[in-house]
């Protein structure tokens, strides 16, 4: 299924193939059913620009545990197709009401509108250890394939992390 999709080159380059570490990680991403069919729903709702928001929950042993998924908005407007700068202002709002709510921002996600669900050199750039970031792509409106990605302690390098979805109890 993923072979049919279009990859563009760049994603072969050197340059991008040197952000992908050999080695998965250990930790895990458990996440609600509801909370992946969000960030889905709204990496389409978007395209074809790119979307991010954030991840709440907890951390333990095995990796993190999403609660809830938290759209934020995107303020890189000139490239929206290909980066995204996620609004700090945002950001600040969610970490502020958190507290003391025995949750906090875990993670960050985006979509990848018409590419796979890599991580790019810019990604690597903006991101910060101890974070779940899962990648969401989007081919021609339609989600496809969602991976979750955590930066290694040298920040040279992205390793996939496994994503486990369960159906969360109301
Ligand atoms: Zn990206």
């Amino acid at each position: 299924m993923t072979t049919a999709m279009h990859e563009p080159e760049r994603f072969r380059s050197p340059e991008y193939l040197a952000v992908i570490e050999q080695k998965d990680s250990s930790d895990r991403l458990q996440i609600p059913d509801a909370c992946l069919r969000q960030m889905r729903q709204e990496a389409e709702r978007g395209y074809p620009h790119e979307i991010c928001g954030l991840l709440t929950g907890t951390m333990n042993a095995s990796g993190w545990l999403v609660c809830d998924v938290r759209p934020v908005a995107n303020l890189n407007h000139e490239r929206a197709a290909d980066r995204f700068e996620l609004d700090p202002a945002g950001y600040q709002a969610i970490d502020r009401e958190l507290r003391g709510s025995g949750t906090e921002i875990i993670g960050v996600y985006h979509s990848h509108p018409d590419c796979p669900p890599r991580p790019s050199p810019t990604d690597l750039g903006s991101a910060w250890e101890g974070f779940a970031y899962p990648i969401i792509s989007v081919y021609q409106g339609k989600s496809h394939d969602v991976r979750c990605w955590t930066i290694n302690e040298e920040h040279s390098r992205f390793a996939a992390v496994e994503i486990v979805e369960h159906t969360a109890h109301e």
